[in-house]
């Protein structure tokens, strides 16, 4: 147990690259996660209608509900493979919470990472912080890739008054639900 508790605390305080980018690629998937639910708690909050997130790849490992939320994980690729599905109609300020919710909560994520790294003077949490909240910017950068969205490019159809499936693809999401 002090083993552990010492290479936690080592981990935490250490600036070896190489630890970096693990503890990087640890997180992705969680910012991922984190942005899909930024995205569901809009249509949750304003609707009484399903919403589902699914990260990763299909056939998910792990498919669960929680009240309306239904979740279909799977932990690889786990970024940038998330996606919220809504197919529901909302008027078009809520919509616009909606694209807006994931970065929204990504960057917020990164924010809270980068503080507690910041206070703690933890190097490795702080720079994983720092670049989960950028990454949170980067998806609203408009663009299609493989017939799929950004949040940008959603958003820019939500502003210009045109019918957007309420759905973020965000990037490189292959497959539909
Ligand atoms: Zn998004």
């Amino acid at each position: 147990m002090t083993d552990l508790v010492r290479v936690f605390t080592d981990w935490l305080h250490s600036t070896d690259p190489a630890l970096f980018t693990i503890s990087l690629i640890v997180a992705q998937p969680i910012a991922t996660f984190v942005h899909e639910l930024g995205h569901a708690s809009v249509p949750l909050a304003a609707t009484k209608e399903p919403v589902a997130i699914r990260i990763g790849r299909l056939p998910s490992l792990r498919q669960t509900r929680i009240g309306r939320l239904q979740l279909m994980l799977h932990w690889y690729p786990a970024y940038p493979y998330g996606l919220t599905v809504y197919k529901g109609r909302l008027n078009r300020r809520t919509r616009i919470m909606f694209v807006l919710g994931g970065p929204t909560a990504h960057a917020a994520f990164g924010a809270l990472l980068t503080a507690i790294g910041l206070s703690g003077h933890l190097s490795v949490l702080t720079g994983v912080g720092v670049v989960v909240f950028c990454e949170a910017f980067s998806n609203l950068i408009p663009f299609t890739r493989h017939g799929f969205r950004s949040d940008g490019a959603q958003l820019w159809l939500v502003l210009r008054g045109k019918y957007s499936l309420l759905m973020t693809q965000d990037p490189a999401a292959r497959r539909k639900l």
